[in-house]
Protein backbone atom coordinates (compact mmCIF):
# COMPACT_ATOMS: atom_id res chain seq x y z
CA UNK A 1 0.00 0.00 0.00
CA UNK A 2 1.08 3.32 -0.86
CA UNK A 3 -1.40 5.14 0.81
CA UNK A 4 -1.38 5.77 4.73
CA UNK A 5 -4.07 4.03 6.72
CA UNK A 6 -5.88 6.59 7.37
CA UNK A 7 -6.12 7.73 3.65
CA UNK A 8 -6.79 4.76 2.28
CA UNK A 9 -9.91 4.48 4.85
CA UNK A 10 -11.23 8.02 3.73
CA UNK A 11 -10.96 7.24 0.45
CA UNK A 12 -12.58 3.87 1.44
CA UNK A 13 -15.50 5.76 3.16
CA UNK A 14 -15.52 7.67 0.48
CA UNK A 15 -16.00 5.93 -2.39
CA UNK A 16 -18.19 3.66 -0.92
CA UNK A 17 -20.65 6.65 -0.57
CA UNK A 18 -20.19 8.03 -4.68
CA UNK A 19 -21.35 4.55 -5.28
CA UNK A 20 -23.95 4.30 -3.44
CA UNK A 21 -22.61 1.49 -1.52
CA UNK A 22 -23.95 1.51 2.43
CA UNK A 23 -20.51 1.08 4.60
CA UNK A 24 -21.51 -2.13 6.28
CA UNK A 25 -19.36 -3.12 10.04
CA UNK A 26 -18.27 -5.96 7.93
CA UNK A 27 -17.12 -4.03 4.68
CA UNK A 28 -15.41 -2.12 6.79
CA UNK A 29 -13.45 -5.06 9.00
CA UNK A 30 -13.22 -6.45 5.58
CA UNK A 31 -11.35 -3.84 4.01
CA UNK A 32 -9.35 -2.50 7.65
CA UNK A 33 -7.92 -5.64 7.29
CA UNK A 34 -6.48 -5.41 3.72
CA UNK A 35 -5.50 -1.91 4.22
CA UNK A 36 -3.40 -2.81 7.31
CA UNK A 37 -1.64 -5.64 6.02
CA UNK A 38 1.33 -5.44 2.59
CA UNK A 39 0.77 -9.48 2.71
CA UNK A 40 -2.01 -9.70 0.06
CA UNK A 41 -4.18 -12.50 2.40
CA UNK A 42 -6.48 -15.18 0.39
CA UNK A 43 -10.08 -14.78 2.29
CA UNK A 44 -9.10 -17.01 4.83
CA UNK A 45 -6.29 -15.01 6.61
CA UNK A 46 -9.06 -11.72 6.01
CA UNK A 47 -11.45 -14.03 7.51
CA UNK A 48 -9.14 -14.84 11.24
CA UNK A 49 -8.81 -11.30 11.13
CA UNK A 50 -11.79 -9.91 10.72
CA UNK A 51 -13.34 -12.53 13.60
CA UNK A 52 -10.49 -11.21 15.80
CA UNK A 53 -12.95 -8.28 15.75
CA UNK A 54 -16.09 -9.81 15.03
CA UNK A 55 -16.36 -12.85 16.70
CA UNK A 56 -19.67 -13.70 15.05
CA UNK A 57 -18.89 -13.02 11.36
CA UNK A 58 -18.82 -16.40 8.53
CA UNK A 59 -15.93 -17.37 6.26
CA UNK A 60 -19.19 -16.96 3.76
CA UNK A 61 -19.65 -13.88 4.59
CA UNK A 62 -16.30 -12.48 4.06
CA UNK A 63 -15.95 -14.04 1.06
CA UNK A 64 -19.10 -12.20 -0.20
CA UNK A 65 -17.60 -8.97 0.60
CA UNK A 66 -14.53 -9.32 -0.91
CA UNK A 67 -16.25 -10.28 -4.38
CA UNK A 68 -18.34 -7.18 -3.35
CA UNK A 69 -15.45 -4.88 -2.69
CA UNK A 70 -13.42 -6.14 -5.89
CA UNK A 71 -16.58 -5.41 -8.25
CA UNK A 72 -17.00 -2.14 -7.09
CA UNK A 73 -13.18 -1.32 -7.53
CA UNK A 74 -12.45 -0.78 -3.90
CA UNK A 75 -9.91 -3.63 -3.23
CA UNK A 76 -8.02 -5.77 -6.13
CA UNK A 77 -7.26 -9.33 -6.87
CA UNK A 78 -4.11 -10.88 -7.27
CA UNK A 79 -3.55 -13.24 -9.55
CA UNK A 80 -1.24 -15.72 -8.40
CA UNK A 81 0.10 -18.66 -10.03
CA UNK A 82 -2.46 -21.51 -9.97
CA UNK A 83 -3.37 -20.40 -6.13
CA UNK A 84 -6.36 -19.47 -4.36
CA UNK A 85 -7.55 -15.58 -4.90
CA UNK A 86 -5.64 -13.32 -3.35
CA UNK A 87 -6.43 -9.46 -2.47
CA UNK A 88 -5.04 -6.14 -2.21
CA UNK A 89 -6.68 -3.29 -0.40
CA UNK A 90 -5.15 -0.98 -2.86
CA UNK A 91 -7.09 -1.34 -6.27
CA UNK A 92 -4.96 0.86 -7.86
CA UNK A 93 -3.10 -1.36 -10.62
CA UNK A 94 0.83 -1.79 -9.54
CA UNK A 95 3.24 -4.53 -10.03
CA UNK A 96 3.73 -7.67 -7.22
CA UNK A 97 6.29 -9.92 -6.98
CA UNK A 98 5.26 -13.15 -6.49
CA UNK A 99 7.77 -15.77 -4.98
CA UNK A 100 6.96 -19.07 -6.93
CA UNK A 101 8.42 -21.50 -4.13
CA UNK A 102 6.11 -19.89 -0.76
CA UNK A 103 3.14 -17.80 -2.63
CA UNK A 104 4.71 -14.51 -0.92
CA UNK A 105 3.53 -11.69 -2.69
CA UNK A 106 4.78 -7.96 -1.80
CA UNK A 107 4.12 -4.76 -4.34
CA UNK A 108 7.38 -3.46 -5.72
CA UNK A 109 8.27 0.28 -6.65
CA UNK A 110 8.96 0.15 -10.48
CA UNK A 111 8.78 3.78 -11.57
CA UNK A 112 8.25 1.89 -15.22
CA UNK A 113 5.72 0.64 -14.55
CA UNK A 114 3.63 3.71 -15.18
CA UNK A 115 5.24 4.33 -19.32
CA UNK A 116 3.94 0.59 -20.11
CA UNK A 117 1.24 1.21 -22.62
CA UNK A 118 -0.97 -1.60 -23.80
CA UNK A 119 -1.09 -2.11 -27.41
CA UNK A 120 -3.58 0.32 -29.46
CA UNK A 121 -4.08 -2.87 -31.68
CA UNK A 122 -4.84 -6.38 -29.92
CA UNK A 123 -4.71 -8.20 -33.48
CA UNK A 124 -8.44 -9.62 -32.69
CA UNK A 125 -7.40 -11.09 -29.59
CA UNK A 126 -9.85 -9.32 -27.31
CA UNK A 127 -10.33 -6.38 -25.20
CA UNK A 128 -7.72 -4.91 -22.37
CA UNK A 129 -9.42 -3.92 -19.19
CA UNK A 130 -6.08 -3.93 -16.98
CA UNK A 131 -2.62 -4.57 -17.25
CA UNK A 132 -0.79 -6.10 -14.40
CA UNK A 133 2.84 -6.81 -13.62
CA UNK A 134 4.34 -9.15 -12.10
CA UNK A 135 7.46 -10.44 -11.48
CA UNK A 136 8.16 -13.71 -10.24
CA UNK A 137 11.65 -14.81 -8.64
CA UNK A 138 12.41 -16.36 -5.13
CA UNK A 139 11.98 -14.59 -2.16
CA UNK A 140 14.80 -13.39 0.20
CA UNK A 141 13.79 -16.39 2.60
CA UNK A 142 13.33 -18.79 0.29
CA UNK A 143 16.58 -18.06 -0.77
CA UNK A 144 18.09 -18.13 3.01
CA UNK A 145 16.11 -21.30 3.34
CA UNK A 146 17.35 -23.16 0.63
CA UNK A 147 20.79 -21.89 1.18
CA UNK A 148 21.08 -23.45 4.72
CA UNK A 149 19.75 -26.75 3.35
CA UNK A 150 22.65 -26.62 1.14
CA UNK A 151 24.88 -26.33 3.48
CA UNK A 152 23.81 -28.62 6.12
CA UNK A 153 24.02 -31.41 3.06
CA UNK A 154 27.62 -30.59 2.30
CA UNK A 155 28.15 -30.77 6.07
CA UNK A 156 26.92 -34.30 6.44
ZN1 LIG B 1 9.36 -17.58 -0.82
ZN1 LIG C 1 -0.31 -5.05 -4.07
Amino acid sequence: MNLSRQESMDSFLAHCRAAGMRVTPQRLEVFRELAQTDEHPDAETVFRGVRRRMPTVSLDTVYRTLWRLEEQGLISRVQVLSERARFDGNAIPHPHFVCTRCGLVRDVEYAAFNEVEVPARMGGVGTVEALHVELRGICTNCRQASGARARRDSVS
